[in-house]
């Protein structure tokens, strides 16, 4: 379970473990801050988990022992259980206007056409009126096929 306490999850910023890549991409497109160390052992997360204040998301029991950092043992293997199983813990929600970008973390910024001109294709810019801009990387975010998999996902997660 870890060490950290049950609290409403409003706030929360997290740091994903380097067995945990697609929750931290789930985690930031629900609109939470989630830095995911690839490399790096368990001083260096702890460092950052106290430095920024971000709760340690981890596969590794190890790690949720270690004191003086919050850490919370995430359950599962799948991605759905955990997500889910986050979700629930940290009571989490669908936070449209902090959404991050899966890629980089970077908060997402609304642009609207003028935007998005030339970075995607005609057909695209022609179907959409908002688009979200990554403020870390420019990756450019729309509402096509794939963004609404993804919002069906996260709602099917918090609807448990
Ligand atoms: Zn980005």
């Amino acid at each position: 379970m870890g060490n950290v306490e049950r609290e409403s999850g409003g706030e929360r910023r997290f740091i994903a473990d380097n067995m945990l890549g697609s929750l931290a991409r789930w985690l930031r497109m629900m609109g939470y801050d989630t830095v995911y160390i690839m490399e790096g052992g368990d001083d260096e997360i702890v460092a950052l988990s106290k430095e920024q204040e971000r709760v340690i998301l981890t596969r590794d029991r190890e790690l949720t022992r270690r004191k003086g950092a919050d850490s919370y043992y995430v359950a599962g293997t799948g991605i759905g259980e955990q997500l889910a199983d986050v979700a629930s813990f940290f009571r989490l929600r669908f936070r449209e206007g902090e959404m991050r970008c899966s890629v980089c973390n970077g908060l997402l910024v609304v642009e609207g056409k003028g935007g998005a001109a030339g970075l995607v294709p005609e057909g695209v810019l022609e179907r959409n009126e908002i688009f979200r801009k990554c403020s870390g990387c420019g990756k450019l975010y729309w509402k096509g096929t794939h963004w609404r998999r993804i919002m069906e996902r996260i709602e099917g997660v918090l609807r448990g």
